[in-house]
């Protein structure tokens, strides 16, 4: 942490204003390696340099560099991050897609160490020989960083719980510039933030999980014909609710579009208690196509690493609920008929998910049964927070990383009331200046 001040240095960033250990990382906006490395999955963006550390070291030397400077600071991983705070314009990007190792360390617990700029597609990959999964998200391209230190509703949820349930260790640089391993035996409370509020108290260098034993699983993508949403929305719940939790079911909806689309996962390889658990899936509504496939984990979250180009800009709102009771499915079907929802997409959660005290982690709904994420063209936007207004008494908490609307009360849907004072206290000590306020910033 001891680099000169760089507050109104003339000629910016230099390869030689940065420590050794940067250097080699520095990419600069005349860099032909700075278009790929500018925006996100959903911005923009036109930072003044992006730096893409190595090592813990070199990320605490990123941060004294960058606190010196005066400049914004984005933290990325995988630079999917629905609200968009993995860039931004004129300041640094600290990018941790060089740390993207994935290193099984025993088979025979699942013991594994992964790096947080790994996408979750690269981890299942890797983890596939030796027999073992995490449960991540419904997108293998997505980063091992912004997903694990904010929850992970991942396609074998009810079965094997959030990413974080997963989660033995992080190393953590706090805005200190100190290096910290989180666990339930070093740095208790730091583990406990970092699983559900990471993005606000430091940068995650490296995770250590417990995988699943998972030989394969059975997937299918069905293809529905929707006359009656709100019917349809219903019995979907009832039956994700009524499934045993080797099934995990996403749903996938459009507007102007009677075609939706579920991605179904049974988490095991039993051929015959999948087909009896999928079997109530293939009566919801006419099916157009899709059929069960036994494959191995990795094949439904492949990674393609396209380059970024901030071309998905829609505008989101989320949102958890219990049950999908008739008031929740007429306003969802409602925000789809006229246009206001360009897509409405439920995730299951419950299951194993529910087994864990909701004070256990940060992240703390344990009860509910689904997740509802809306996107919206950015014009709609209006529209849909006034929407949105209307559905959330019927909400019951809210998954941080679906979300966009940056009202300070989204802290409180966030996180349960005696959470979010623990999270309000361990800021003022692990971040008092608040360094990463980019994401929901918690105030101490
Ligand atoms: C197409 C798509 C599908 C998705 N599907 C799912 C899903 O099924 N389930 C689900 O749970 N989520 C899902 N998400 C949401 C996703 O989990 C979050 O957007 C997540 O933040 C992305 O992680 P990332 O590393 O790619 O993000 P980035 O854009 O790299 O980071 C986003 C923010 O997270 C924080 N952050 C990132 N890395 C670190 C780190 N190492 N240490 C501390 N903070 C960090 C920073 O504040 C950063 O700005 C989806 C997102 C997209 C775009």
């Amino acid at each position: 942490m001891s680099s000169a001040p760089l507050r109104g240095m003339a000629g910016g960033i230099t390869r030689s204003s940065l420590p050794s250990s940067l250097r080699e990382g520095l990419v600069l906006p005349s860099d032909p390696r700075y278009g790929p490395l500018r925006h996100t999955y959903s911005y923009r963006g036109s930072p003044a340099a992006v730096l893409r550390p190595r090592t813990a070291g070199a990320v605490v030397d990123a941060l004294s560099y960058t606190t010196a400077s005066g400049l914004p600071l984005s933290v990325r991983s995988g630079g999917h991050g629905i609200s968009s705070t993995s860039t931004n314009d004129g300041g640094i990007v600290l990018d941790l897609s060089a740390m993207n190792t994935v290193d099984v360390l025993d088979s025979g617990t699942g013991r594994v160490r992964v790096g947080p700029g790994a996408r979750w597609g690269e981890v299942a990959q890797a983890l596939s020989p030796a027999g073992l999964a995490i449960s991540s998200g419904d997108s293998g391209d997505v980063g091992v960083g912004g997903l694990a230190t904010a929850g992970g509703i991942g396609l074998m949820g009810r079965k094997h719980g959030l990413a974080i349930d997963s989660m033995t260790a992080a190393t953590v640089v706090t805005a200190g510039g100190k290096v910290l391993t989180a666990s339930a035996a070093e740095n208790p409370d730091l583990f406990w933030a970092v699983r559900g509020a990471g993005a606000n108290f430091g940068i995650v260098t490296e995770f250590e999980f417990t995988a699943s034993k998972v030989p394969g699983v059975i997937s299918t993508t069905v293809q529905y014909d929707i006359s009656d949403t709100v019917g349809f929305l219903q019995r979907w719940g009832d039956t994700v609710e009524a499934a045993p939790r080797e099934i995990t079911a996403f749903l996938y909806l459009f507007a102007g579009s009677t075609a939706g689309m579920a991605s179904i996962v049974y988490a095991g390889l039993d051929a015959d208690a999948a087909r009896r658990a999928l079997t109530p899936f293939s009566v919801l509504a006419p099916v157009l196509g899709g059929g069960p496939q036994a494959v191995p984990y990795a094949a439904v979250v492949s990674s393609t690493r396209a380059p970024h180009t901030g071309a998905v800009s829609l505008q989101t709102r989320s949102g958890l609920v219990v049950h999908l009771d008739a008031a929740i499915a007429v306003r969802l079907s409602g925000m789809l008929a006229s246009g206001t929802a360009a897509t409405l997409q439920i995730r299951a959660v419950g299951g194993r998910i529910n087994d864990v005290d909701a004070g256990a982690t940060a992240y703390g709904h344990r009860h509910q049964n689904f997740s509802i994420f809306v996107g919206s063209d950015p014009a709609r936007r209006g529209e849909l927070w006034r929407e949105w207004e209307g559905l959330h008494p019927h909400l019951d908490g809210l998954y941080l990383s679906f979300e966009m609307d940056k009202d300070p009360r989204r802290l409180a849907d966030a996180f349960p009331p005696a959470s979010l004072a623990r999270l309000r206290d361990l800021k003022a000590a692990y971040d008092p200046a608040g360094l990463f306020n980019a994401n929901f910033p918690l105030r101490p």
